[in-house]
């Protein structure tokens, strides 16, 4: 194996591994081991409090579906807003209900939905990218070039009702760190570092990611 020892997100020497995606995502001990990239100290700690926020944000949204989602709410998250309610306060009033049908018109009954500011949109990008840089380097043994274009589509919980996403974990592409906690699919054009990405946490599809050259990124709209 070959030590890579620059850092993948700012190219300065590695003196860290960081986990892809954040080890407090992970409860149990996996049987697989976790996906780490090297990085320098100044990076690995530059993504702390976007990474605590999206885990929230996630825990939070997926623990009725899932119990590995559950379980660390009712640990370590419950205890961080135990200390900081107002953490927890801000949390649950974006939650609403909405009602969900399916696509022929059927009433399904209700489904939480969050409301999401833009500054937690630019958060949660940016925790997105982050692992899509280290999960790219993990598939390609090089980082992505800054001129390539991460383009990120969310899958929301409606999007999820219509589409047949499952149908994609049958296919070769698909890659499983931890069952219930950590899976995602890529596939690419080869000799290319045109792909397409796409990021499952608890079992549950949360993004589609493109990464495109400058080119092709202007004709996706
Ligand atoms: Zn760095």
């Amino acid at each position: 194996m070959t030590l890579h020892q620059l850092c993948i997100y700012c190219g300065k020497t590695a003196n860290t591994k960081e986990h892809i995606p954040s080890k407090q995502f992970f409860k149990d001990k996996s049987d697989k081991p976790l996906i780490t990239v090297p990085s320098c100290k100044v990076c690995n700690a530059g993504f702390q409090k976007d990474e605590d926020f999206f885990r929230q944000f996630y825990v939070s949204m997926l623990m009725a579906r899932s119990s590995v989602a559950k379980k660390i709410m009712d640990g370590e998250i419950s205890r961080s807003i135990l200390r900081k309610p107002a953490l927890g306060h801000k949390m649950f009033s974006q939650m609403k209900l909405i009602d969900a049908y399916t696509k022929s018109g059927l009433y399904k009954g209700k489904m939480t939905m969050y409301k999401v500011s833009d500054t937690d949109k630019i958060r949660i990008d940016r925790v997105v990218t982050k692992i899509i840089k280290g999960l790219f380097f993990h598939e390609f043994s090089t980082t992505l070039p800054e001129d390539w274009i991460i383009k990120i589509i969310w899958i929301t919980p409606k999007v999820e009702q219509e589409q047949k996403l499952d149908v994609m974990a049958k296919q070769p592409f698909w890659r499983v760190i931890k069952e219930d906690t950590f899976a995602y699919w890529v596939n690419y054009v080869p000799k290319s570092f045109q792909s397409v990405w796409l990021l499952d946490f608890f079992k549950i599809p949360l993004f589609y990611v493109l990464v495109l050259d400058r080119k092709t990124a202007h004709e996706v709209k």
